[in-house]
């Protein structure tokens, strides 16, 4: 902010920074606004990257922090018809979706361009004062969640602000007001055109943020839930309990990891998602066709994710994780000869043996799966000798002594696919 200032500018923290701190709450980033345009911020900065088309911003970047810099927006209406018609600055569909937000202006106009009036709080360090254009401190004080603006236009201008809506009425435990809350449920269906690259980083907004529970109950009370995972949507809506408790565990256990700061991946939660979908695809693979329960396995696996990547472009990172989670739990139900070892070696053996335990818990009078589950905490916790006892061990219930391990291996997996 002192070096804009200093190169003639104005500059005022924004948005979660102000609202976070009158709160008495720590922000998770910090935001500026400021009359330099993106291109006059670069010639201040070194460590300045210009980003976005749709808004086009500035990343200040000091070590791992990142500071956004956003010049201030202007009204759509007011633009001169050369910027209108430029679809760099000025793109809007017919739905009223702003495709693009360059149009630049004012402060006041800025203030009237964001979203909820507690995020319209701009502070200036030139004189250490907050400016509140739209009554943001009052609704702090009463924890009102309340959009600027006639709220349909706003919904419709940008669909992902009713997303932001219920993300900061859980996150900051405040109340959506009612005009605000009154055209979600009917305006819910413009979600579909949102691109699937930025459903990812909402989904993380939303569900790596310790709040997962809270906003996967208000998600899908405002039908919005399946525009991020519209099987597992479909699969609640027929009243499937065991899907639910079971993503609501896998949440419960994230907030929960999250709220110690400790290390989450999304993978684990995505693998959550959607595994009893999987293994509903599977069973209609093998209903139609026999196949090896691998192959059913990875011809279900090239349905679904291909559905699912419609509505959220998981990276690749990610996707390989969450089939190796997968993977895992038919290895982890193998456990004779070498093979508890080379799972055990695996590099995503945490991840699938936590995967595992989530299913047992779940998934309380399937014996196997709670033994099965046993069996790898005390692997873990045991010496090497003991460790081989127990692979021993694991053999002698099923019977002839001469089975080959080829022989042992259908009825393993199939169970560890959990049908
Ligand atoms: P947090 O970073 O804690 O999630 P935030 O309010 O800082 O909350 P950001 O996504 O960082 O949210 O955005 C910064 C500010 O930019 C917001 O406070 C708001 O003023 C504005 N803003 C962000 N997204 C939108 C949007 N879709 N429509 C209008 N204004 C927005
Ligand atoms: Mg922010």
């Amino acid at each position: 902010m002192y070096r804009l200032n200093k190169g003639g500018f104005d500059a005022y923290l924004v948005g979660g920074g102000v609202r976070d701190i009158l709160l008495g709450q720590k922000p998770k980033d910090f935001d500026i606004a400021t009359n330099a345009t993106p291109e006059e911020i670069k010639g201040l900065f070194r460590n300045c990257r210009l980003i976005g088309r749709r808004f086009r911003l500035a990343h200040i970047v000091f070590g791992r922090e990142i500071i956004e810099v956003a010049t201030f927006r202007g009204h759509h209406e007011s633009a001169s018809d050369e910027e209108k018609n430029c679809k760099k600055t000025s793109k809007q569909s017919d739905d009223g979706m702003l495709l693009r937000d360059n149009i630049y202006g004012t402060i006041d106009e800025d203030a009237q361009r964001r979203d909820f009036t507690i995020n319209a709080l701009y502070y200036s360090s030139k004189d250490f004062k907050v400016f509140d254009f739209a009554n943001g401190v009052k609704d702090v004080e009463d924890r009102v969640i309340r959009l600027i603006g006639e709220p349909t236009t706003r919904y419709r201008e940008d669909p992902v602000r009713m997303l932001r809506a219920i993300r900061f009425a859980t996150k900051l435990d405040m109340q959506i007001a009612p005009e605000t809350k009154a055209p979600i449920k009917e305006l819910a269906p413009l979600m579909a055109n949102i691109p699937a690259a930025r459903m990812f980083e909402e989904f993380l907004k939303m569900f790596i943020s310790g709040k997962a529970v809270a906003n996967f109950e208000q998600l899908r009370e405002y039908n919005l839930f399946k525009f991020f995972f519209p099987i597992v949507d479909q699969a609640l809506d027929n009243d499937n309990e065991l899907i639910k408790r079971f993503i609501v565990q896998a949440m419960t256990n994230t907030d929960k990891r999250i709220n110690n700061d400790q290390r989450v991946t999304p993978a684990f939660l995505f693998a959550a998602m959607l595994w009893y979908s999987l293994q509903s695809y599977i069973q209609q693979i093998n209903a139609q066709s026999q196949l090896a329960p691998q192959d059913a396995f990875f011809a279900a696996l090239s349905e679904i994710m291909p559905e699912q990547q419609r509505s959220i472009a998981i990276p690749k990172r990610f996707q390989s994780v969450m089939k190796d989670i997968w993977i895992l739990q038919d290895k982890l139900a193998r456990r004779e000869g070498k093979r508890a070892f080379k799972t055990f070696e695996h590099p995503k053996f945490r991840a699938g043996y936590d995967f595992l335990l989530l299913r047992a818990e779940i998934e309380t009078d399937n014996h196997h799966l709670s033994e099965l589950a046993n069996w790898w905490t005390d692997f873990q916790n045991v010496s090497n000798d003991a460790q081989l006892q127990m692979i021993k061990a694991v053999k002698a219930p099923s019977g002839s002594k001469k089975r080959s391990p080829r022989k042992r291996r259908k009825p393993a997996s199939k169970a560890a696919v959990g049908s």
